[in-house]
């Protein structure tokens, strides 16, 4: 007998706490085990007739344990009469629980790869051949290298844009549907921004928007020209209004479009749902906060199986097929230790979400009022340009992420009416000499864990980077507030706590 199935609209919280306790509807195991067991075959065996009465055929093209996170392919292939890799005998009527596409509204499949990065690859490698990709110009930069790097050499056209200011989307999507080169464009959106969260000079607030999505890009542009208000951007994508652009090209122009949102920083439990919003496919990095603890390199697609083709009729637009098909025969999947250690990370999602967000809300507010600091980069501060337009896009009030950057001043500059000398020489050197005091905050890449970790974003970017100079980036973890107060306070004084050079680990 299987376990009992969670209620059918179970919330997201009570999904991810039994994260693939409900194996048993998929693979029957005598000693009931409540934790899902590990699943290392990498062959499964035929029955006397050469069928697979375990429904698994070879890890590569899918395994019990990624199945607990995925959904999908098996049943719908089988349905579809595609070629078939994985044949279930009696597929069962509905299909079991998968964690990873049962926490986004309106998602039909997930498929689990080795990395954020190798989901990436999938997504161009299957959408991509005489593509246009419209990439926001403040982006992981991993995405971007891949992008202008290898994927150009292939011929895909990419443009970059600043996703916040919807005039000049607009102008890059003018421009990509009208190429005659172009069979599709894809929009790939990242919110909030990484790692500025989107930095711009100007100053200025922007309340929540008002009226529909089709006033949205009116609105916009009567801000940004009127002569009693700040030239400011929201500093936030309108992912709504993005897609309805990229809808109205696509109709005029009759190309089809795939937009797809890179959720890694703020995930799903945070982001309101995003498929039936139109963003066609969700990515992450689940290495961050879904994996939650720094010890696992795993990326998430998902998706609803077709969209219409924007000539009509019956046509579909296939978004699991070439995703799974690549998935299968290439063998980029996770693998099943990996999905184990997802899947025992997912189920505290939600209250290290609470916590990381909870601790990144007071740091901000710290920040914010700091005299060496000359800018906080964080939606969740009502002062941000983006904060309503940001708080429509969040789930649960109050939670805000717990991703954000800083600003520092150098030495001179940071003092009351000190002098303007050094410039942003002296404002990086400052970055290093903060850093260096840091006793609870790890210096290391990567966010998302447990542990509060914060860097010098350019040094790993690299020569092309736009980062500025003087910008940390900081991943807020699950420490005791006060400890990550008092982190900061010393790290900030002007010689740190007993002068020292560096930090000793508490
Ligand atoms: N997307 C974002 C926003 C990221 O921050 C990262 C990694 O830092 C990635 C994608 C790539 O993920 P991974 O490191 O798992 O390959």
């Amino acid at each position: 007998m299987s376990a009992a199935k969670p209620p059918k609209k179970a919330s997201i919280e009570t999904i991810l706490a039994q994260a693939g306790t409900h194996y048993q509807e998929l693979v029957s195991v005598s000693s009931r085990d409540v934790v899902p067991p590990l699943h290392l075959s990498t062959t499964f065996e035929r029955d006397m007739d050469g069928t697979y009465p375990g429904g698994f055929v070879y890890s590569r093209h899918n395994n019990p344990t990624r199945a607990l996170l995925e959904k999908g392919e098996w049943v719908w292939m089988k349905k579809k009469r595609v070629v078939c890799l994985v044949i279930i005998p009696n597929p069962p009527s509905s299909l079991p629980p998968a964690v990873m596409t049962d926490i986004e509204d309106g998602a039909e499949w997930s498929a689990a790869f080795a990395s954020g990065m190798q989901a990436a690859t999938v997504l161009l490698q299957a959408f991509g051949a005489n593509a246009y990709l419209i990439l926001p110009d403040d982006l992981y930069h991993g995405v971007r290298t891949l992008v202008q790097s290898s994927f150009s050499e292939w011929g895909l056209r990419n443009e970059c844009v600043d996703m916040t200011d919807l005039e000049a989307v607009e102008g890059v999507m003018a421009r990509a549907f009208a190429d005659e080169k172009t069979s599709r464009v894809l929009v790939w959106m990242e919110s909030p921004s990484n790692p500025l969260l989107k930095v711009r000079k100007e100053g200025g607030r922007e309340g929540g928007r008002e009226g529909g999505r089709d006033s949205a890009l009116l609105q916009f542009r009567r801000r940004r020209t009127h002569p009693f208000l700040l030239p400011s951007l929201p500093q936030v994508t309108d992912i709504g209004t993005v897609i309805s652009l990229a809808k109205q090209y696509s109709q005029k122009h009759r190309k089809d479009y795939l937009s797809i949102l890179d959720t890694t920083w703020h995930t799903p439990f945070l982001l309101q749902s995003l498929l039936p919003l139109h963003i066609d496919l969700t990515f992450a990095s689940a290495t961050k906060f879904l994996g939650g603890h720094s010890d696992l390199l795993a990326g998430v697609i998902t998706g609803k199986k077709t969209k219409p083709l924007v000539r009509g009729g019956c046509d579909l637009f296939e978004l699991e097929v070439p995703i799974r098909h690549i998935q299968q025969t290439t063998g980029g999947g996770l693998a099943p230790f990996d999905c184990w250690l997802l899947l025992r990370g997912l189920k505290t999602l939600p209250c290290r979400m609470r916590t990381h967000c909870e601790n990144a809300g007071k740091i901000a507010l710290l920040f914010e009022k700091h005299p060496r600091i000359s800018a906080v980069h964080f939606p969740g501060l009502a002062s941000h340009p983006g904060h309503g337009l940001h708080r429509e896009m969040m789930r649960k009030e109050g939670m805000n992420g717990s991703m954000l950057s800083i600003q520092v001043k150098g030495k001179e500059r940071g003092k009351e009416g000190g002098k303007e000398g050094g410039g942003e020489d002296e404002d990086e050197a400052e970055v290093f000499r903060i850093l260096a005091r840091l006793r609870v905050f790890r210096r290391a890449t990567s966010l998302g864990a447990t542990e509060s970790l914060c860097e010098h974003r350019r040094s790993v970017e690299g020569p092309l980077s736009q980062t500025p100079r003087n910008l940390i980036r900081i991943s807020v973890g699950l420490e005791g507030y006060e400890d990550l107060e008092e982190d900061w306070r010393q790290a900030l004084s002007e010689e740190g706590e007993g002068g020292r050079e560096e930090g000793r680990r508490i």
